[in-house]
C-alpha cells in the first residue's frame, strides 16, 4: 500500500479508485448536501478526519468523496439540476449481505460480504461507487431507458456506469499523474483505470471463478468486438460475450476507452508522454461527446450504432481530429458498418430539441404462456423513429438489419425470466415458476387488466453471488 499524498486537518483520507489497488489519497472534505445533485445518508456524518482503512469512517468519507467528485462532474456536463428522484438522492452504504450494489430508483444500495481475505464492502470502492451513480446520472436525463425492453439498451446502461467510474476517476489529478505514469503515456493500456472494481472482482472470483475478469470486475483495455446479442447465449464465462448486460456492456466501454487513448495521443503536444491537464480536458470532451448522442439518439433495438453514430456526429462540433478517430475504432468493433460510418458526413444537423426526445416508447402485449403468466405482458419498446439509419456489422462485415421493435422486447423478456431476474409477484401460481431461489430481481410483473406489465426495479451488479 502507498499513499499519493500527504492528509492535512482540512481533508480526508480516501482510496483513489479501489481497495484493490490500495493507492490512498487526501481530499477536501465533501459538502454532500451540495447542489444540484446532493445526497444524503441515513446515519450522521462521522468527524471528518484521516481515518485508517478498514474503519468504518474511511468507508464513509471514502464513499463521500467518490459521490461529490462524481455528481459535480457529470452534473456540470449534462448539465443537471437534480436527480431523477428529486434533488437528493439516498446512499444507504450496508444494505444486506452480498457482493453486489444496485440503484432502483430510491438509493444507492452496497453490500457487504465476507470474503477469504476479509469483509468486502462494495462501497468502499470508488469504482463501484461512481459506477451506481452513472446509473442515476444516465437515468436522470434519460429516462426512457429505464424500462424498456432492449438487451442493447440495458447493456448500455452498464456500460456508461463502468465509462461514469473512469471519468470520475479522471478527475482526480494524483490519479492522472500516476495513471499516465504507469501506461508510458498510453492511455489504452492494462492499469488501474481500465481495471474496474478490482477488489469485488477477486471476492467474486473467489465464489465463481470464471465469472469475472483474471484481475477485476471488469477491464476497459479488452478485444470485444459487437455481435448480434440475439445470438449470444444468456450467460457465458467472462473471456466470452454473452447477452447478459454487464457482458455485452464491455463493447461498448472498451470502444469508448480506447476511443479516449487515441484522442489522448491525436490532440497531446507530445503524443509519446500527454500531461495530466491534456488528459483531463480530452476526457471531459469526450465525456460531452457521449452525453451529446446519448440525448440525441431514439430509443431504438439497435441503440449501440445509434450512439455510436450520433458520438461521429457530435464530435465533429468539438474537435475536427476526433471523428476519424471515433470512427475507426467502432467500425472496428463492428459497432458500426463501414456503410453506416461512411453515411454520417451527410447526416443534416439537428435543429433544437432532438425528435426522439418528445416520442412515447410504445407498449405491446406479448404472448405470455411460456413465462407462466396468464393473459399476456406489457412490456415498453424500443420504437422510437430514427433520423437516419446506423447499423452495426456482422463478422463478414456485412451491414446488420435492425430488430423489429416488438421482436427486441420479446427477446429481453425471454433473457430476463431465463436468468431468473422477474420477481413474480401474485402474478403467477407457485407451480408455474421458475425458482432461480434468492437471486436479486432486476424486474417485477405488476397485476394489469388482461394479464401483467413489467416493470424495472433496479440496476445492479448481477454477479449471481447471493
Ligand atoms: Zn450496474
Amino acid at each position: 500500500m502507498k499513499t499519493a499524498d500527504a492528509g492535512g486537518s482540512n481533508s480526508v483520507s480516501v482510496w483513489e479508485d479501489d481497495p484493490g489497488s490500495g493507492v490512498l489519497v487526501s481530499r477536501p472534505i465533501p459538502d454532500l448536501s451540495k447542489k444540484p445533485l446532493a445526497f444524503r445518508f441515513p446515519k450522521p456524518a462521522p468527524e471528518p478526519s484521516v481515518y485508517p482503512p478498514g474503519a468504518a469512517d474511511f468507508r464513509y468519507w471514502t464513499a463521500a468523496e467518490a459521490l461529490r467528485r462524481g455528481a459535480d462532474f457529470w452534473s456540470a456536463r449534462v448539465p443537471l439540476t437534480k436527480w431523477q428522484v428529486g434533488a437528493t438522492l439516498k446512499v444507504i452504504l450496508c444494505e444486506e449481505v452480498g457482493l453486489n450494489a444496485y440503484y432502483d430508483r430510491t438509493a444507492l444500495n452496497f453490500f457487504y460480504d465476507p470474503s477469504p481475505t476479509g469483509t468486502v464492502y462494495s462501497g468502499e470502492s470508488p469504482d463501484v461507487v461512481c459506477h451506481e451513480m452513472g446509473h442515476a446520472v444516465l437515468d436522470s436525463f434519460k429516462p426512457e431507458l429505464w424500462d424498456v425492453g432492449s438487451q442493447e439498451v440495458a447493456a448500455f446502461h452498464e456500460s456508461f456506469a463502468d465509462i461514469s467510474a473512469i471519468l470520475s476517476a479522471i478527475q482526480l489529478p494524483s490519479l492522472r499523474t500516476g495513471i499516465l505514469q504507469d501506461t508510458g503515456g498510453r492511455l489504452y493500456r492494462n492499469s488501474r483505470l481500465s481495471r474496474l472494481a478490482e477488489q469485488l472482482g477477486a471476492a467474486i472470483r473467489a465464489q465463481r471463478p470464471d465469472a469475472v475478469d483474471a484481475d477485476c470486475l471488469r477491464n476497459a483495455v479488452n478485444s470485444f468486438a459487437y455481435l448480434d446479442p440475439t445470438t449470444l447465449p444468456n450467460s457465458a464465462p467472462a473471456a466470452h460475450l454473452s447477452s447478459e448486460p454487464h457482458s455485452f456492456s464491455r463493447v461498448f466501454t472498451g470502444a469508448f476507452f480506447e476511443s479516449l487513448g487515441a484522442a489522448l495521443s491525436a490532440k497531446s503536444q507530445n503524443p509519446a508522454m500527454p500531461t495530466e491537464a491534456e488528459l483531463l480536458s480530452v476526457a471531459s470532451d469526450l465525456a460531452g461527446v457521449l452525453i451529446s448522442a446519448i440525448k440525441a439518439s431514439p430509443v431504438v433495438s439497435n441503440w449501440y450504432a445509434q450512439v455510436a453514430a450520433n458520438m461521429v456526429i457530435a464530435a465533429g462540433s468539438v474537435d475536427a481530429r476526433y471523428p476519424p478517430i471515433i470512427k475507426a475504432i467502432y467500425v472496428r468493433r463492428l459497432i458500426l458498418s463501414l456503410h453506416s460510418a461512411a453515411s454520417i458526413a451527410s447526416v443534416p444537423p439537428i435543429v433544437g430539441a432532438p425528435a426522439a426526445a418528445q416520442e412515447e416508447l410504445a407498449e405491446i402485449a406479448l404472448p405470455a404462456d411460456h413465462y407462466g403468466i396468464s393473459g399476456v405482458l406489457f412490456v415498453k419498446t424500443p420504437s422510437q423513429s430514427c433520423r437516419f439509419v446506423a447499423l452495426s456489422a456482422a463478422g463478414d462485415l456485412s451491414s446488420i438489419q435492425p430488430l423489429g421493435a416488438e421482436t427486441a422486447a420479446q427477446v429481453f423478456v425471454d433473457d430476463l425470466f431465463s436468468r431468473g431476474r422477474v420477481d413474480y409477484g401474485e402474478v403467477v401460481l407457485p407451480e408455474a415458476r421458475l425458482d432461480h431461489g434468492h437471486r436479486l430481481k432486476s424486474h417485477r410483473l405488476v397485476k394489469t387488466p388482461g394479464g401483467a406489465r413489467l416493470a424495472r426495479l433496479l440496476f445492479d451488479c448481477d454477479c449471481g453471488c447471493q
